[in-house]
């Protein structure tokens, strides 16, 4: 494959914007080689500028679960921007996203709609900040929440991607007031308990971890955290911005079967446009402007081509429900075909699959949080990453992140593949 007008336009974006893009993962830094530049897409493919056609495992990371170019998303949209793009004064549309998202999740009883996954999980740790009078919230190392300064605290994703887990320009006042547990690990958290009595206002985790490759959270360890928080009126939050509407309609907290008291979402929500959010119950969210004290706005938030977006995408899933069971059953497809390949040929790896996400580690040990995904040999992933590329195949340019399936893809798709991959093994040894 040729990649010169990727190469061309890519030298062109790097005198303009810092480092070529305008989000870190796309600058292919943790791979080497040229981020590959897209002109369109349609369903499972990529176009690119140089012709090539790749398909694709990322979709947009996460909100293209149908496939792109989705018909019903993008005549939603088409339709609403004819009328006006932007208000800042309510609509109906915003009320109807709502309506519906609340329907298909459990436990909430109301949501606000901000612009991305940051802004929800920034908004959320505020608002459980507000709610509970105290000030510390506990994360997990490997997990990422958006680039707030509370969470650059041994976060996941692209931070640690670029070796910079806790990035420069957070102050120490901030980070203080971040307590670092280990993912699967309830003794990690319950020291943190009892070192910061009374103080810890918030427990944040990604129910299924997939900013660290796709890590599966043990169920002993998600009803521990559950407990805990209850026992000791720590708000438990559930970032969902990567499994919301993905795992199944009630993303993680149905499958797990766990209530959180904050759920944040984006990527699926919004359809392809940004759109994120947080919801609660009625007691946390009426501690909300302008109802409550805590303060959040945003001048575009709930914009009605992003809502239309969104509508579109989640009455499509609410009412084909058996989409999370196809896109299941297509993963673990690919799960079998990619653990055959590499079994045959003596390659040490991980393969952690749920629902639709999935992540391949090179490594011989099971992979159960940060540390293990560090052990993962990224030289073999270069290789893999490089390989695949030149066979058609775009997967995440990170060994940090999941891949995320839509539902475009086909069972021939899957196939080529792993046929793909069978032709580049030999490489990988
Ligand atoms: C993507 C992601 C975010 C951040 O969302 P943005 O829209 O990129 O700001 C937060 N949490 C999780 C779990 C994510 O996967």
């Amino acid at each position: 494959m040729k990649y010169q007008r990727s190469s061309a336009l890519f030298k062109e974006a790097q005198r303009y914007i810092p480092g070529g893009v305008n989000s870190p993962v796309r600058a292919f830094k943790a791979v080497g080689g040229t981020p590959v530049f897209v002109k369109e897409a349609k369903g499972a493919y990529l176009y690119d500028e140089d012709g090539n056609r790749l398909i694709d495992y990322i979709s947009s990371w996460g909100p293209l679960i149908l496939g792109h170019a989705y018909e019903p998303v993008l005549e939603a949209v088409i339709k609403k921007a004819k009328k006006g793009t932007s208000f800042g004064m309510p609509t109906e549309i915003e009320t109807d996203l709502a309506k519906l998202a609340l329907s298909m999740v459990l436990n909430m009883d109301k949501i606000r709609f901000v612009n991305s996954g940051t802004e929800a999980c920034m908004s959320a740790i505020r608002l459980a900040r507000g709610f509970t009078g105290k000030d510390k919230i506990i994360k997990f190392a490997g997990c990422y929440h958006g680039h707030a300064d509370a969470f650059l605290i041994q976060a996941g994703s692209g931070a640690v991607t670029f070796g910079s887990p806790n990035s420069p320009g957070v102050t120490e006042g901030t980070a203080k007031d971040t307590l670092l547990a280990r993912y699967n690990n309830l003794e990690s958290v319950d020291a943190l308990l009892e070192a910061n009595k009374e103080n810890v206002a918030a427990v944040i985790i990604e129910p299924v971890a997939g900013n660290m490759g796709c890590i599966i959270p043990d169920d002993s360890f998600i009803k521990g955290l559950r407990e805990r928080c209850t026992e000791k009126k720590i708000l438990l939050i559930f970032d969902e911005v990567m499994t919301g509407f993905r795992l199944a309609k009630g993303g993680a907290q149905e499958v797990l079967n766990i209530k959180a008291d904050i759920v944040t979402y984006g990527k699926v929500i919004g359809g392809g446009l940004p759109v994120g959010a947080f919801a609660a119950r009625k007691e946390i969210m009426d501690y909300l402007a302008p109802d409550g004290p805590v303060y959040q706005a945003g001048t575009l938030s709930g914009n009605p081509l992003a809502m239309s977006a969104g509508l579109a995408m989640l009455t499509a899933l609410n009412e084909k429900p058996e989409v999370f069971e196809s896109l299941a059953n297509k993963t673990e497809y690919l799960h079998q075909g990619i653990e055959r390949i590499l079994s045959d040929n003596g390659i040490a790896h991980q393969i952690n699959r749920f629902g639709s996400m999935i992540s391949v580690h090179f490594t011989e040990k099971p992979v159960k949080d940060f540390e293990g995904a560090m052990k993962g040999n990224n030289d073999t992933f270069k290789k893999y990453f490089h390989g695949m590329l030149s066979k058609g195949v775009y997967l995440p340019p990170s060994a940090f992140e999941s891949y995320f399936l839509n539902d475009a893809l086909s069972y021939s798709d899957i196939d080529f593949t792993l046929e793909g991959l069978t032709e580049i093994v030999s490489d990988l040894k």
